[in-house]
C-alpha cells in the first residue's frame, strides 16, 4: 500500500494501490514561439505529404544568413524559428512560397497561441493588371482595385500595366479580373494575372486542388469543363520585366541556370525549371547569391502539371 499525501484527492484521502493511479502527460494545446523571430506555417492542400520532405525542401531553398529551425507543431503545422530578424523578413517578403506547387501559408508567431486559434487563410501575392486605356488614371484605378482586395500592400506602374501586392484570401476563388465602368456607361474588362500562382482548380477557381480532385464539380461534368474551363492558365503572369530589373535578370540568368541543376534533387522529384514563371518581384533585390538559389528552386516547383 502506498499513499501520496499530495495526490489532489482532497480531505478524505483514500489509500491507493500503485496500479490505481496512472499519470498521463497531455500534450499542450498551446504553440509557444521559439525565440523572438518565429513563424507559423501550413500548406494549403488536402493532399497528404511527408513532413520531413517539407522540412528538407525548405532547408534547401532558403539559404538564410543565419540558422533557422523547423519543427512540426501539429498536423500540417510547423514553427520556423530564425536567429535573425532579417532572415524572417526576407522569407515573408519572398511570399508566396510553394511546396510541390501548393501554397505555403505563413504568419508571425509573437506570443503563445492555442493551436485551434491559429488561422492561416491568406497570403500576399503580386498581381499584374492591365493593359489600361491611356485615359485611365492608373493611380486612382490601382487604389480602387486594391480596395476590392482589402487594400494594397505595395504597387508599381509599369507602362500600361500595374503590379499590385495584395493579400489573397485562399478560402475564396481566384478573381479573374474586374470591370471598370466609365462615365458614358461603357465597361472595360481588366484581367488579373498572378505571379507565382500555385496549383488551382480550373473548375471552381480555388487554390489547393486541381480540377480532377474538385469536390464542387460532379465527375460527369469534368470533361465538359475541361473543354472550356472557367479558370485557366491565363491567370498566371508570365515573365515580363522592364528596365533595370530586366538587366539585372539577364546578368544573373547564367548563374541561375547553373544553380538550377543543383537544387531540389535530393528530396523531391526533379522538375524542369520554368523561367517563364519568373517575375520581377522574385528577383528585385537579391540579398546575395544564396537567395538567388532560393528563388530558382522555388521556380522549379511551379511547373505546370
Ligand atoms: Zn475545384
Amino acid at each position: 500500500m502506498e499513499s501520496d499525501g499530495n495526490n489532489g484527492l482532497g480531505g478524505d484521502e483514500i489509500s491507493l494501490l500503485t496500479e490505481e493511479l496512472i499519470q498521463l502527460s497531455v500534450k499542450s494545446s498551446m504553440v509557444e514561439p521559439n525565440g523572438k523571430f518565429s513563424l507559423i506555417c501550413s500548406i494549403w492542400t488536402e493532399k497528404s505529404y511527408n513532413q520531413e520532405s517539407f522540412k528538407a525542401q525548405m532547408r534547401s531553398i532558403w539559404k538564410t544568413n543565419k540558422k533557422f529551425g523547423i519543427q512540426g507543431v501539429g498536423q500540417n503545422l510547423f514553427m520556423i524559428s530564425f536567429e535573425s530578424e532579417e532572415d524572417l523578413e526576407t522569407v515573408l517578403e519572398g511570399q508566396p512560397w510553394l511546396f510541390r506547387k501548393q501554397l505555403i501559408l505563413f504568419d508571425q508567431l509573437s506570443k503563445s497561441m492555442a493551436r485551434d486559434q491559429i488561422r492561416l487563410v491568406s497570403s500576399p501575392f503580386w498581381i499584374k493588371t492591365g493593359p489600361y486605356l491611356p485615359e485611365f488614371d492608373k493611380k486612382d484605378l490601382l487604389h480602387a482595385v486594391g480596395v476590392t482586395f482589402g487594400g494594397v500592400l505595395r504597387s508599381e506602374i509599369l507602362g500600361e500595366f500595374c503590379r499590385l501586392r495584395v493579400k489573397l484570401n485562399v478560402q475564396r476563388p481566384l478573381r479573374r479580373g474586374i470591370f471598370v465602368s466609365i462615365g458614358n456607361g461603357n465597361k472595360f474588362w481588366i484581367p488579373f494575372k498572378y505571379e507565382k500562382l500555385p496549383t488551382f482548380c480550373f473548375g471552381c477557381g480555388m487554390l489547393g486542388h486541381s480540377l480532377h480532385d474538385c469536390t464542387e464539380i460532379a465527375p460527369a461534368e469534368e470533361n465538359k469543363i475541361r473543354e472550356d474551363p472557367p479558370f485557366s492558365l491565363a491567370l498566371k503572369a508570365k515573365l515580363n520585366l522592364v528596365g533595370r530589373e530586366s538587366l539585372k535578370l539577364n546578368a544573373l540568368a547564367k548563374k541561375l541556370q547553373i544553380q538550377c541543376s543543383n537544387v531540389g534533387k535530393s528530396t523531391e522529384k526533379q522538375e524542369e525549371p520554368s523561367y517563364n514563371e519568373q517575375s520581377s518581384g522574385m528577383i528585385r533585390e537579391p540579398q546575395n547569391d544564396a537567395w538567388l538559389t532560393t528563388k530558382t528552386a522555388d521556380l522549379e516547383m511551379q511547373k505546370e502539371e
